[in-house]
């Protein structure tokens, strides 16, 4: 079974219905978005035959996590892949960036992807198998905007983080991470169309990725396909051309 955070929207819901329709159970956790969460489980299920838990837990929060955890282990006694998918992005400008809202990037974004992974990360070693995978960004490597400072930086974290868990959970649970560039998701709703031709025009691909190209990649590597491939930060941006 497989836990994908931040999931009832965006990339994460795409990745999840990835798992659904390779026959995985499934836990949506959602932070706010609970009718969402909702009618995505009623599609799963129905449309898979697969079963499908909704949890609400803020992964930045030491006991939602571990109240989620008891939650699917009681469920399902197992836990076979988990995709640390949830983030956020409070892009502002360089000169209006507060503290408050810095912190709260690196909260989720960084804090949130180790909180989880420690938690679940442990049982699966316990359990003696299992695979983490997290979702950086292009950002966290080599494309720069002023704008995103605090989230690049977080994403920059998601990268180390990866090393050391890989390292922490050896030999029995794969720690690999994807970068993916610009993803036709919510998150890039606001973005203005002057602003997504500039980028578009950096994309050898010439166009944003569908998220469930992002899906197939993140699948591929929990796969026994994949059954060498640890500790690996895996771009998949169209060819940026920065
Ligand atoms: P999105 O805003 O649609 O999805 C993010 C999800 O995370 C939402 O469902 C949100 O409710 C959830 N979330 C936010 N804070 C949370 C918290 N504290 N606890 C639990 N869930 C929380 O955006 P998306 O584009 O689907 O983003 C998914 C992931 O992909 C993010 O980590 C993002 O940084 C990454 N990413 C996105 C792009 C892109 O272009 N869209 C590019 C590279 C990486």
């Amino acid at each position: 079974m497989v836990l994908v955070t931040g999931s009832s929207s965006g990339l994460g819901s795409s990745i999840i219905e990835k798992y659904a329709s390779n026959n995985y159970n499934c836990v949506i956790n959602y932070f706010s978005h609970k009718e969402e969460a909702n009618e995505l489980k009623e599609k799963l299920e129905k449309k898979y035959n697969v079963k499908c838990l909704t949890i609400k837990a803020d992964v930045s929060n030491d006991e939602e996590v571990k109240s989620m955890f008891d939650k699917i282990i009681n469920e399902f006694n197992r836990i076979d892949v988990v995709v640390n998918n949830a983030g956020i992005a409070l892009d502002t400008l360089f000169e209006l960036k507060t503290k408050k809202d810095f912190m709260k990037t690196l909260e989720v974004n960084l804090y949130g992807t180790f909180n989880v992974s420690r938690v679940f990360g442990e049982y699966m070693y316990k359990q003696k198998h299992g695979s983490i995978i997290n979702i950086s960004s292009t950002n966290g490597i080599d494309t720069y905007y002023e704008f995103s400072m605090d989230y690049d930086a977080s994403k920059a974290g998601v990268i180390n983080l990866t090393h050391n868990l890989a390292n922490k959970f050896a030999p029995y649970v794969r720690v690999n991470c994807i970068c993916p560039g610009w993803v036709k998701t919510p998150m890039n709703k606001d973005l203005d169309d002057k602003f997504i031709k500039e980028e578009t025009n950096k994309i050898l691909l010439n166009r944003f990725a569908e998220p469930n190209e992002i899906a197939n990649l993140v699948y591929f590597l929990s796969t026994e396909e994949a059954s060498y491939i640890n500790d690996s930060i895996i771009r998949i941006d169209g060819g940026i051309k920065c």
